[in-house]
């Protein structure tokens, strides 16, 4: 059996093995709660405050306005409930969003309007994907309280203009200091290869997980900017400045600053060159041996480990299948709706027909994918695709 391949980087990375070995004291004799007074609570508690510090320097902002959480999933619906439910605004609150983000963010914004609290505006992508600034800022209203808008699509890699978007807002509310619009952006997908520093983006709160960049599962944060008030959606000891009671997972939190430190260094800038690279190459190798294909999204402006392609009369979901019998991992899109089988809403939101939604696979790199993985998946590919379209007929 030849090796196995992992191309589902956007599903989630494996450990970095220098990550792992910040985290293993804390896996062993570092155990206390880092509430509890005694030196054992405060050697977690300051394993705890060191890895803020890492995450604000991620983030060019105060430890302070860093809330941990166990997930982004978590961090995601802290700012939406959180701030839908603190909105201190007459009439209805107000939300904008698109019509592509995360399930995370569009199903707590779904349930607040299905119980009567907010009124919700969708924004519409171009054919690639693309928000414009310009629809999201003009769909502000006096009883907006939140605009969310993720940074990089996690199907498709389509890079938003977050800044752009950040930027108009903020000018909108210099003009009319009445509102009180708060920007959100889930930068999960972005982390790794884009600019997440919260003052150049003139976000006031930021998504991020942990286990899609190298980190461990269990942990996420939500950034908050100083002055944002939100409610928190778990009440107890009131760790986290309140925002998130519960003892904190000491070791994944631990592991989420170190892989959030590896991305600042240069080492990560040469890697992401190098992925850029091999996804160019599996692109253009795929539409060239195989007739029917399409890439989905921005030819430039997406990630630099995303691809996402359709093959005319073919399953997505059977050639997933096939490619791992052959030992190589895809998806066809985001892990969730793979369990549910439904087509990707996604997809549907760009113009895609149910049918061309479904013959679509993503393939996301990483780090540590080889050139010779690229290629090895390059020659299983064109082969499966022909023999799922002669099953077809
Ligand atoms: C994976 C993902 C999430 C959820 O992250 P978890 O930490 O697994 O809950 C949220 N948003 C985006 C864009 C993602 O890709």
């Amino acid at each position: 059996m030849k090796k196995k391949i992992y191309l589902d980087y956007a599903a989630s990375t494996p450990l970095d093995p220098k990550v792992l070995k910040e985290m293993m004291p804390y896996l062993k004799k570092e155990f206390g709660n880092p509430s509890s007074l005694h030196s054992f609570g405060q050697k977690a508690r300051a394993a705890i405050e060191q890895s803020r510090e890492k995450v604000a320097r991620f983030l060019n902002s105060k430890p302070l306005e860093v809330v941990f959480t166990s997930s982004a999933t978590e961090a995601n619906n802290l700012a939406i409930r959180g701030i839908a439910e603190n909105a201190q605004i007459k009439g209805k609150p107000h939300i904008i969003t698109s019509l592509i983000e995360h399930e995370s963010v569009l199903a707590p914004i779904q349930e607040l309007e299905q119980e009567g609290k907010i009124e919700a505006t969708y924004i519409s992508s171009d054919s690639e994907g693309f928000v414009k600034a310009e629809d999201v800022v003009k769909s502000l209203k006096a009883n907006t309280v939140l605009v969310s808008i993720m940074y990089a699509n996690s199907e498709i890699g389509t890079i938003q203009p977050i800044a752009e978007i950040g930027q108009g807002i903020k000018e909108l509310k210099e003009k009319n200091p009445s509102l009180k619009a708060v920007f959100h952006t889930d930068a999960v997908q972005a982390a790794q290869f884009l600019d997440c520093n919260v003052q150049k983006l003139n976000a006031d709160l930021l998504t991020l997980s942990s286990h899609k960049v190298y980190g461990p599962k269990g942990a996420g944060t939500l950034y908050i900017k100083e002055g944002v008030s939100l409610n928190s959606l778990i009440l107890g000891g009131g760790q986290e400045q309140g925002f998130r009671s519960g003892t904190e997972n000491v070791a994944a939190i631990v592991g989420m600053g170190r892989a959030l430190e590896e991305i600042q260094n240069p080492r990560t800038h040469i890697a992401n060159i190098r992925i850029r690279q091999l996804r160019d190459k599996l692109i253009k190798g795929a539409l060239s041996r195989i007739p029917n294909s399409f890439l989905t999204g921005s030819k430039t402006k997406r990630l630099e480990n995303n691809v996402h392609l359709r093959f005319q009369g073919v399953e997505g979901k059977d050639l997933l299948l096939a490619l791992d019998e052959k030992g190589i991992a895809v998806s066809t899109g985001s892990a969730c709706s793979e369990k549910t089988q439904e087509p990707s809403r996604v997809l549907l939101a760009l113009g895609l027909k149910l049918e061309e939604a479904a013959s679509a696979i993503r393939i996301t790199l990483g780090k540590y994918t080889k050139a010779e993985e690229v290629e090895r998946f390059l020659k299983t590919l064109a082969p499966l695709v022909e023999k799922l379209r002669r099953q077809d007929v």
